[in-house]
């Protein structure tokens, strides 16, 4: 990976992205929310009720890049209003998705953490504006990519002058098909080996199926990763998008205090 020249470890130690309070790469942190921010009342009642079971961070897409363009496409300004209502209400930093650059720079008023989606990893002028906004960047794996040609990705972030870039692995294409794509675990310990950012794992779009994510969660902190990143809604059953892989707040908090304890007996060990 000769030509990674930020990104790559070469013996730094790692690093911390710091979103308010909240410090990537050091403890381990959740994020939770919605897949798509819908309504005011969906997006306040999650949001208050994951920051009780234990998130750190509220994510929910207000700008949703569908497979289909006859499929909603989010709320836009109107969902990131509804975001920050959420994060006044909560005290969560706000990870919410952007998809094109000419919004980067809006954007960021509303997102303590700019989400770059599994599609757009590698729309280049999207991350030379995400490097340009100063805003930690979420940049996720894109589905058909290796972890070379990611972290190429975040080198256009850092080149840009941005430093806080945050990875994270949410499943690669395979052939299997009983789930939505295939978790690369592999790919925390790899990355830890080949870069100094921290690495999140976001188990619902890696599996499609919310009865697989409490599991993956606990391999996640197992193989060294930073945090994860889970869909959870108030009535699951009622998302417009990604029901299937939403947990509900209790699901979400019984995972949480597993994903606690081990990462805490992971830790305290000598
Ligand atoms: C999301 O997190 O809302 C999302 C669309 O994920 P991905 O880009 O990984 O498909
Ligand atoms: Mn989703």
């Amino acid at each position: 990976m000769k030509d990674l020249k930020l990104a790559a470890r070469q013996g730094k130690e790692n690093t911390v992205v710091p979103v308010e309070g909240v410090r990537f790469g050091e403890g381990f942190v959740l994020v939770a929310g919605p897949c798509t921010v819908e309504t005011e009342k969906q997006t306040i009642e999650t949001a208050i009720a994951v920051k009780k079971a234990g998130a750190d961070a509220l994510r929910g897409g207000a700008f949703k890049p569908r497979s289909s363009p006859y499929a909603f496409q989010g709320l836009g300004l109107k969902g990131l209003q509804i975001l920050k209502k959420a994060k006044a209400e909560t005290g969560l930093p706000i990870v919410t998705e952007v998809v094109d650059a000419r919004d980067v720079f809006w954007v960021s008023e509303y997102a303590d953490v700019l989400q770059i989606g599994a599609r757009n990893m590698q729309n280049f002028s999207l991350l030379k504006e995400a490097g340009k906004s100063r805003k930690p960047v979420l940049l996720k794996r894109g589905m058909n990519s290796t972890i070379e040609e990611w972290l190429n990705c975040a080198e256009y972030v850092l080149s840009e002058g941005n430093p806080h870039v945050i990875l994270c692995e949410r499943g690669i294409r395979t052939f299997e098909k009983y789930t939505r794509n295939t978790l690369d675990l592999s790919a925390v310990p790899a990355i830890k080996e080949l870069s100094h950012l921290p690495i999140v794992i976001d188990p619902s779009h890696a599996t499609g199926k919310a009865s697989l994510i409490p599991a993956l969660c606990l391999a996640a902190v197992a193989a060294g990763a930073d945090g994860l990143i889970i869909e959870v809604q108030v009535d699951p059953c009622q998302a417009m998008c990604d029901k299937d892989q939403t947990l509900s707040p209790e699901d979400f908090a019984a995972v949480a205090k597993k994903v606690r304890d081990l990462h805490r007996f992971m830790t305290d060990r000598p």
